[in-house]
Order: structure tokens, then C-alpha cells, then sequence
């Protein structure tokens, strides 16, 4: 398993290093005051204001230093310092005793440390002790109270002696049961928490509305959780997972031996129970099941920071005890950092497909979750300006699963206000286009349709595997192209032949013939293909799969109006805006003409919305009040149904609107039934 004691060597940075096991008291004592009051400070900002200053990884490194030198001179431990306390309490809420205290708990960082707690806690006892696994989730610790199975009271952890009264925000949660399905009378502590997809979405909206981004999900949920209205709190995605119960009802007291079946009976009462929950033999047993999840934790929606590892007889666990601040018979494998701090040493500018110009910021290489991390993305300029980056400072760089780094905040240095404030670009760093804003849209854009980062950019994205997916044409071959002129947009693509492609450097027959049969077979791709590589504002694949749903070629998209992209499910009115503008733009007609020429004219058959009307034949006759004749079409047929011109003995129906004529009678003397809209629209509500 990864040693991650080394990295806190490493990453002491500040100017009083860490001097445990080399000086006297004298500088001992200097250095506790220096490091109280950074975690105390680092704790306020933590628990109450949610805007941690410190990332975790360094706090966790005061907080371990401080301890050493606590137990190197005990007299020095006063009963106010860090070590001896559990978070803090804000006075937003009112506050709540708890009935009984809640816990921190104490953290290991590699095998060796989880090896001496395990012989620590068996010492006593002289055999193997059971434990239990179980994922940290990294959120808010709350306290629930059932009365006879009805929630009654919630309180978050705080101090772990008071906490914030919340029940009215915790009654929005979902995975909290109002009534459990027996009527117990005990208090469950667990972890809330906003799912990863959830926190990304938040901060995504924040950032695009100019509010407060929060750092990372636990800062989210516990944002979102500490509402005054508790509206605000229903509208976030909200859950927790339940790790433990204190059972009141004697015959659950008699009963329960062991933690693991006190979670097993928890899920029973109606709780949600993390499903990675494991009983193991012995330490090596933990010890796997972190390797285990060390990596595997990247695959799911919510974040961990570790792997919680409890004794698992309650009677050894009540006969082990607690310190001041945690659990004996428990300890958190701490994972690897996802944040870290790191210099930034410069801002790239790059200029994309839609010419938005993004900065990227340029790091001194640092370690960050198992990997070396030297580019970061900064979001855009307004983040930039809202954060106060400059080039110098020392920024928090964090990395959560498959999303790329980023820079969340700048970490409160001396130097940052003597750097020079960072200015936002004028020019297009590719062009030198002037760079313009543009309405509704966050960002700074370059308008030079000859700008040759665009359009290699417009390239690459055609090319790419979500997009017309062509193998063997990357970014360098597309840059050569462009240089050479053989090609100054994606259509150009098409009519590159193998003379040309030989020409280029190191391009020799066989891999100019493979770049040009993939160029020549994506032709035969399908219209979401094509829809995703025009690059058309605001839609991407998903966009893309909906509108070839809904539409069978370009032209019958290009022809339909923003009422009626506006209707489809998915597509918003910016969307449909947004396509109703490309295809009618000249430029953009020009270049699908283009495309039809060369070949590409994909069609396809629109996936009907249900099948309500299946094998149904409808004929419209009049003029309707909602819709008009073409709209109602192309419901029956997204409803799986067909239209005919004339009234038959096969005709299903007659869908007739105000003034209709001879079909109406047709249908009379035919015996066809005969809706008005209302009934249609009543046929295919959902
Ligand atoms: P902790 O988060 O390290 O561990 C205790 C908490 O783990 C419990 O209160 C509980 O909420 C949670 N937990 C999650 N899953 C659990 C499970 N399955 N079983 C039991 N508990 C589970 O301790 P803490 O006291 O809440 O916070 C200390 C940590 O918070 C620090 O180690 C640091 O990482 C972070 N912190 C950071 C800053 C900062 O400025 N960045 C400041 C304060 C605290």
C-alpha cells in the first residue's frame, strides 16, 4: 500500500518546518501556539463558514504534527488545544445538547500505523479481533432520534457535545425515513451527503449565475443542509448513508452484539446502509479492503476520503472506550489527497472550437490522488477575477475522479498581494482577434472565422471519437493539414484525396490510404453523429441522440421553428434557440450544402416517443386551436402512428378542427371515429 507519511515530509512547506525530535521546549512551545492557531482558525472556517483555507491533506498534517509534539511534551497539551476537540458549532441554529456524544475519529495513513492500532486493541484481549470495513464517506455527521419509530430530532455533530438543531432541513432528505417500518426508539448517527454529478451540476449553475462555488461536495452538502429555509435545502440532491445505532429498546440491547449486525438491523428498520460494508477476519482483511477500494472508490457518485475500520463486538468496543476526541476501537485509513496546493507558475490561453478562449493554469508539478498533475483548469476568466488568481500564488488544485484538475481557490499567502493582479487577455493568443463578450454567455470569444486555433480546434472536434469518430487524423496531422492548406475547415476533410495526403511529412501510402478510407467511411455515419460534429452551440451528444430522434434528415431539423425544438423534451428554449439560429446562418447553410455534395446526408427513422398509436391511421381535417396540421403529424407519428390524406375504411381516426369539410362527412357516412383535439391530446398524455 502507498506510504503517504513521506508526502507530508515533502509538502512542509511554511517557515517553521516541523521540528519534532529536534529542539528544545522553548521552540516546542512556538510551534504548538503557531499550529493551534492555524487548525483553530482552519476549524472555524471549516465547520461554520464551509470555505476551508487549508486543503485537508494539509490540515491533516498540523493536526498529526501538533499531536506529536503533544505526546513528545504532555505538559504542553492544554484542554482547549485541537487534539483535544471535535469540529465546532456555528450559532446559526439553536443549539442542541446531544444525549450522547459524538466523535471524531483518529486517522492512520499506511499499513504499518493500521497494523500497530490492530495489535493495540487485540493486545488485551490475546486473540485476532473481528473488525468491520466500511467506506468514509466525506460529508456531514449527523445525529437522528426515533421515538416508537418516528423521527423527532436532528442534530449535526458540532463540537460532539452540541450540535445545530436541523430537523426541518433533514426532513427534505429522502434516505431519511420519517417512520421506520417497526417502531424503535434509538438514535442513528450517519453521513450526509451530495452526490458527485449533483456537486458538479451545483457548482456549474453557481458559476454561470456569478454565486459562491463551494470547494468540494462535503462544503456542498454542508451548505446546503445548514439552510435557514429549509426549501433551499429540499431543492439540493441530498442523501446519507446510516453507520451506526445506539438501540434504547432493551430487547435491541440484549440482542445487538455486534456492529455489523446492528447495520444489518438498521437497514431493516429502513435506513440506507452503504452496500461495500465488509466483515473481516483480522487487519490483513482491512488492510485489502482498503487497497481494494483505493482505487475502485473513483467509480462512485459520492466522495470518500478513507475507510473507516471498527471493532466489531460491541462489548470490546464499550470496554476499549474513547480518547478525548475518538473512538479507541475504531480508526480512518486516510486515502491519498484529491486536493493539494502548488505553485502556479503561469496561465495558458487556448482558443476553442466555438472561439471562447479558456485559461489553463500551468503548475509546479505536484502529486495529487495518485497521479503528477502540471496543468489544471481555471474555469474562465469571471473565475479567475472572482478568486483573485495571480500568476506566483499558491493555489488548492483539486482532482475528483474521471474530471479534470482544477483550481478551486488561493490559499492565503504573504506573497499574494505583492503579485501583480492578473489581466485579462484583450487579443486572441492565437490570432490576435480582438476579444469580445458575448450576450448571456460567460466568457471571452474570438470572432475571426480565419483564426487558425478555431478551426483546428473545429477539426478535432469533428474528428473526435464522441463526434464523426475518423481514426488516425489527431491534432498534429490536423495542424500539418492547416499549415499546408489542404484543408481550412472539417468539410475540407472530404475532399483530401491520396495524392495530397502523401505529401504531407511522414505519410506514407499505408497510413495515407488508413486516413483516407476513415475520413471516406464516416460518411456513412448517422445523423446524431453529424448533428454532434457541426458543433452547433449548446448541443452536444445527448443533444445530438435527441434531436435524431426526433428529426429524419438536416433539412426537416434546419426547417423546424424555436416553438417547435421547444417543445421536445431536453431541449430548452436557449437550445432551440440556439439550432434555429445555425441553420439560419448563411454560412453554416453553405457548408451543409457542401456536405450534401460530398455524400453526407444521413437520415434517419425518429424513435416514436411511445408506441400509443401504434398500427393506428389518423387523417386531419380543419384548422386546429394548438397546434397546426404538420405539429399534430409529427406527435402521431412520434406516438408510433400514421397519417393519410384521404378517409378509408382504414382510417382509425379523424382528427378534426373547426371548419372541417368533405373528410368529416366521409368519416360520418364511413361510421370512423372522430376526435376533437381534446380527445387527441387526452389519447397521448404520458
Ligand atoms: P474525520 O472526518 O476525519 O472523521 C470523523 C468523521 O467521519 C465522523 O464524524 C463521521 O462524520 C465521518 N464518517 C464517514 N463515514 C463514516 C463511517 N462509515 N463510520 C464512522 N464515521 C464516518 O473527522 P472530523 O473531525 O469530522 O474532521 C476532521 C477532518 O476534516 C480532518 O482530518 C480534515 O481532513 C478535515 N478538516 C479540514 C479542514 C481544512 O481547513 N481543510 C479543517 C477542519 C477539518
Amino acid at each position: 500500500m502507498f506510504d503517504q507519511m513521506n508526502l507530508f515530509d515533502a509538502n512542509s512547506s511554511d517557515e517553521n518546518s516541523n521540528i519534532v525530535g529536534n529542539s528544545s521546549k522553548e521552540k516546542a512551545k512556538s510551534r504548538i501556539d503557531f499550529l493551534k492557531e492555524e487548525i483553530n482558525k482552519s476549524n472555524y472556517l471549516y465547520y461554520v463558514e464551509e470555505n476551508p483555507y487549508l486543503s485537508d491533506f494539509e490540515y491533516d498534517k498540523y493536526f498529526a504534527e501538533l499531536k506529536e509534539l503533544e505526546e513528545k511534551y504532555p505538559d504542553l497539551r492544554t484542554v482547549d488545544s485541537p487534539t483535544q476537540r471535535v469540529g465546532s458549532v456555528s450559532e446559526k441554529f439553536f443549539s442542541h445538547k446531544h444525549k450522547y456524544r459524538l466523535y471524531s475519529l483518529d486517522n492512520t495513513y499506511n499499513d504499518e500505523d493500521l497494523k500497530k492500532w490492530y495489535e493495540r486493541v487485540c493486545k488485551e484481549y490475546n486473540k485476532e479481533l473481528e473488525l468491520v470495513c466500511e467506506l468514509k464517506i466525506d460529508g456531514l455527521a449527523i445525529a437522528l432520534t426515533y421515538d416508537k419509530g418516528i423521527f423527532t430530532l436532528g442534530v449535526t455533530r458540532g463540537d460532539g457535545v452540541t450540535g445545530e438543531e436541523i430537523t426541518q432541513n433533514l426532513k427534505t432528505i429522502k434516505a431519511i425515513p420519517l417512520n421506520l417500518f417497526e417502531p424503535k426508539t434509538l438514535e442513528v448517527r450517519g453521513e450526509i451527503y451530495m452526490p458527485k454529478s449533483s456537486f458538479e451540476k451545483l457548482n456549474e449553475e453557481a458559476l454561470n449565475s456569478g454565486e459562491k462555488v463551494f470547494a468540494n461536495p462535503r462544503n456542498a452538502a454542508s451548505g446546503s443542509l445548514r439552510q435557514l429555509d429549509s426549501t433551499i435545502t429540499a431543492k439540493r440532491d441530498l442523501s446519507m448513508f446510516t453507520y451506526t445505532g445506539i438501540f434504547e429498546d432493551e430487547i435491541d440491547k440484549t440482542q445487538i452484539k455486534t456492529h455489523y449486525d446492528g447495520m444489518m438491523y438498521l437497514k431493516k428498520l429502513g435506513f440506507k446502509v452503504n452496500p461495500n460494508v465488509r466483515l473481516v477476519k483480522n487487519i490483513q482483511g482491512a488492510i485489502d479492503y482498503c487497497n481494494e477500494w483505493a482505487t475502485k472508490r473513483f467509480d462512485l457518485d459520492y466522495a470518500t476520503d478513507g475507510v473507516v475500520i471498527k471493532v466489531n463486538d460491541l462489548a470490546v468496543q464499550k470496554d476499549l472506550g474513547f480518547t478525548s476526541r475518538a473512538p479507541k476501537w475504531a480508526t480512518a485509513f486516510k486515502f491519498p489527497p484529491e486536493e493539494v496546493s502548488t505553485k502556479l507558475l503561469d496561465i495558458e490561453l487556448n482558443t476553442g472550437k466555438t472561439g471562447v478562449v479558456t485559461p489553463v493554469a500551468i503548475l509546479e508539478p505536484v502529486q495529487l490522488a495518485g497521479s503528477v498533475v502540471s496543468r489544471a483548469s481555471l474555469h474562465n476568466f469571471d473565475e479567475i477575477k472572482r478568486l483573485d488568481i495571480r500568476i506566483g500564488d499558491t493555489v488548492l488544485v483539486k482532482k475528483a475522479a474521471e474530471i479534470i484538475p482544477k483550481v478551486v481557490k488561493v490559499m492565503d499567502t504573504k506573497e499574494h498581494q505583492s503579485l501583480p493582479i492578473y489581466q485579462v487577455p484583450q487579443k486572441c493568443p492565437s490570432c490576435g482577434g480582438i476579444l469580445v463578450e458575448k450576450e448571456g454567455e460567460v466568457g471571452l470569444y474570438c470572432q475571426n472565422p480565419n483564426c487558425s486555433s478555431l478551426m483546428c480546434a473545429k477539426i478535432e472536434y469533428w474528428v473526435s471519437k464522441e463526434a464523426m469518430n475518423i481514426d488516425f487524423v489527431g491534432p498534429s496531422l490536423i495542424q500539418q493539414l492547416y499549415e499546408k492548406k489542404f484543408v481550412s475547415n472539417p468539410v475540407d476533410l472530404y475532399r483530401l484525396s491520396m495524392e495530397d495526403l502523401m505529401q504531407l511529412d511522414l505519410i506514407k501510402e499505408k497510413s495515407a490510404s488508413n486516413i483516407y478510407n476513415s475520413i471516406q467511411n464516416s460518411k456513412n455515419n448517422p445523423l446524431n453523429r453529424l448533428l454532434t460534429a457541426l458543433g452547433i452551440r449548446h448541443v452536444g451528444k445527448e443533444t445530438a441522440d435527441i434531436l435524431a430522434g426526433e428529426f429524419s434528415s438536416l433539412d426537416e431539423l434546419a426547417s423546424a421553428d424555436v416553438e417547435r425544438l421547444s417543445n421536445i423534451e431536453g431541449i430548452g428554449e436557449i437550445i432551440a434557440k440556439s439550432i434555429y439560429d445555425y441553420f439560419h446562418d448563411s454560412n453554416n447553410l453553405k457548408l451543409i450544402e457542401e456536405l450534401k455534395l460530398l455524400g453526407l446526408n444521413p437520415t434517419s427513422k425518429p424513435k416514436p416517443k411511445s408506441d400509443k398509436l401504434s398500427g393506428k391511421v389518423f387523417v386531419l381535417t380543419g384548422t386546429l386551436q394548438n397546434m397546426t396540421r404538420d405539429e399534430a403529424s409529427a406527435l402521431i407519428k412520434s406516438h408510433g402512428g400514421k397519417t393519410s390524406s384521404s378517409v378509408s375504411k382504414k382510417t382509425s381516426y379523424v382528427l378534426a378542427g373547426e371548419n372541417a369539410g368533405s373528410k368529416l362527412d366521409k368519416a360520418k357516412d364511413l361510421g370512423v371515429i372522430i376526435l376533437t383535439e381534446d380527445d387527441f391530446l387526452e389519447m397521448i398524455k404520458e
